[in-house]
């Protein structure tokens, strides 16, 4: 799905990815931990295409395409879908209007003419019932006035209508309350098949025991430095980051 080959990317002059490697593919579920300032959130920015960070080395494939080549409403409609990606607010825009429009461009990208109105809805009460998502919420403009655990929800509606083929979560930063945890978790794992992929990035041990990962990865100083099976996470847990740093 995705091979990310001896990544370098800098941020001022300042290199933040210093030579990172992952493979990612179908029917995998990834996390991603490690301290804070080691460059998860910058990876997450380099893959969505987010002109502030500069790549200096490497090569990103997604499904066999360049994907550093192309631009980043390409990389969405190629299948990625970057969870901090989508606007914050749209004032006056509702959440089903937008999606009517996005889901519209990503069929054309593909050849294919936008479904009907009533198609359209049948797959929005589909995936609204799947992400237990009521209508007062996409009924409101996207995001606006929304909670935390409010937006979550709306991210991991949008998921569920463009159906990609990799999504990467950046939780880090976002505070998760427990609701929130419960409503990303429950979404990674209703949206997981064969044919997808997911990378979570977050801090949170707590996230993993509701998203079950089949690989863990630590990213340290710019670089994957562990990888193992779900158990790692456990140790990060007990153990800390300094022993894989020092
Ligand atoms: P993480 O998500 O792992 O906590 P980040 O990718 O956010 O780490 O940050 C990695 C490093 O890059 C940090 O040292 C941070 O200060 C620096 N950095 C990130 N974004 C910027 C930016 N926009 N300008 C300058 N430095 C940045
Ligand atoms: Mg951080
Ligand atoms: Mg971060």
């Amino acid at each position: 799905m995705i091979k990310i080959t001896d990544l370098h990317a800098e941020i001022d002059g300042k290199e933040i990815l210093k030579g990172l490697s992952l493979e990612v593919k179908a029917g995998e579920v990834h996390a991603i931990m490690g301290p804070n300032g080691a460059g998860k959130s910058t990876l997450a920015n380099v893959l969505s295409g987010n002109e502030a960070y500069e790549v200096t080395k490497g090569e990103v494939l997604f499904e066999g395409k360049d994907l550093l080549d192309l631009s980043v409403e390409d990389r969405a409609k190629e299948g990625l879908f970057l969870g901090f990606q989508y606007p914050v607010e749209i004032p006056g825009v509702s959440m089903i209007n937008f999606l009517k429009i996005a889901h519209a461009e990503h069929r054309k990208y593909r050849g294919l003419e936008p479904l009907s109105a009533s198609e359209f809805l049948k797959l929005l009460k589909e995936k609204k019932a799947l992400v237990e998502i009521d209508s007062k919420l996409t009924n409101r403009s996207v995001n606006e006035g929304f909670s935390g655990g409010e937006k979550k929800k709306n991210e991991i509606f949008q998921m569920a209508m463009l159906d990609p083929k990799l999504a990467i979560l950046d939780e880090t930063d976002s505070g998760l309350d427990i609701d929130a945890l419960r409503i990303v978790a429950g979404g990674v794992n209703k949206l997981r098949r064969k044919d997808n992929a997911t990378i979570i990035i977050t801090h949170y041990q707590r996230l993993l025991e509701h998203i079950v990962p089949d690989f863990v990865h630590v990213l340290a100083d710019g670089k994957i430095v562990k990888s193992g099976p779900k158990e790692l996470a456990l140790e990060l847990e007990e153990k800390g980051y300094d022993w894989l740093t020092r």
